[in-house]
């Protein structure tokens, strides 16, 4: 175990994972709305919508319409998901919005069939030609990998597997690794123990990104677990917003908010005004009309003060 990081990078993969899984669509007016309060909280990364086929995930259908129509502050870095070369084209027509893509597979067989309808094999090669022109293009680029803990349909998912194809995203080109629990099977003595493995095969030229969803309750645990192991990069969502398409029911990320108010009482800088991203949140539950995940836009910021 290493010491905790004095600081720590957040992406915020709300309007994407949060938006993408929401049963009715939101109006693209309103994530506008949502992702410019995001870039009043000091959130340095945010990825803002996804380029997948609209008959197939119609809730992000205006892409488009969203990238061109946010309003960030420069030094947020803008990231796109694109599934496959067909998405990045689409995404490359706004190259002036974006400065990030970000591909992903799953390392279940099972779960990247259910998901994308390819094997691993063919994921990684279309993913490899993916980052080859989004880096042709300029654009940073993160390889996200799910069911990276766990797959709830194949159970054990071996480390080593997850190792090759995080060492396949990097021989590609990827900058940065995300490591995906997509379905909350993940506990921190796994995640203590994983992360130092991979950092090892990977060297240390790689970000190593962790992506935990709190299906179980168990998301912040992963969070120290990382942190322990030395990890200073994370995902999660505001307003614990965020899921899976497959299996349905895969429910949502750490809510940023509650991230962002561990760490700070931590110690561990995030560089993001709490108060404002819980704004963000509170907007989120007002548009969606329902009690959202997120713990901290219940209670409140700590006040040491009372
Ligand atoms: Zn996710």
């Amino acid at each position: 175990m290493s010491a905790f990081p004095s600081s720590v990078r957040i992406r915020e993969v709300g309007p994407r994972d949060g938006f993408q899984n929401e049963p009715e669509t939101i109006a693209t007016y309103d994530k506008v709305r949502l992702i410019d309060q995001l870039g009043r909280t000091g959130l340095r990364r945010i990825e803002v919508t996804s380029f997948v086929r609209p008959d197939v995930i119609p809730q992000l259908h205006d892409a488009a319409a969203v990238l061109e129509a946010i309003e960030l502050p420069d030094d947020v870095s803008v990231s796109v998901l694109v599934p496959n070369e067909r998405g990045l084209e689409r995404a490359l027509e706004h190259r002036d919005r974006i400065d990030e893509v970000n591909v992903f597979l799953s390392a279940s067989e099972t779960h990247n069939r259910k998901n994308v309808n390819r094997s691993i094999a063919e994921s990684i090669a279309g993913v490899a030609r993916v980052l080859e022109r989004a880096r042709s293009e300029g654009l940073r680029c993160e390889g996200v990998i799910s069911t990276a803990f766990g797959c709830p349909y194949e159970g054990h998912v071996p480390p080593e597997r997850v190792a090759e194809i995080a060492r396949a995203l990097v021989d590609a080109g990827a900058h940065e690794v995300g490591f995906g629990d997509t379905t909350g099977m993940a506990n921190p003595r796994q995640v203590g123990e994983l992360f130092p493995r991979w950092r090892a095969a990977l060297g240390d030229a790689v970000e190593l990104t962790a992506h935990f969803h709190n299906t179980r309750g168990q998301g912040l645990a992963n969070v120290v677990a990382a942190l322990g192991a030395g990890v200073d990069s994370f995902e999660s969502s505001f307003g614990e917003l965020g899921g899976c398409p497959v299996p349905p029911g895969a429910t949502g990320n750490v809510a940023t908010e509650d991230l962002v108010s561990m760490l700070e009482e931590m110690g561990i800088a995030t560089g993001i005004d709490l108060p404002a991203l819980i704004v963000a949140s509170g907007m989120a539950r007002d548009v969606l009309g329902r009690p959202l995940g997120s713990h901290t836009l219940v209670a409140g910021p700590v006040d040491w003060r009372r």
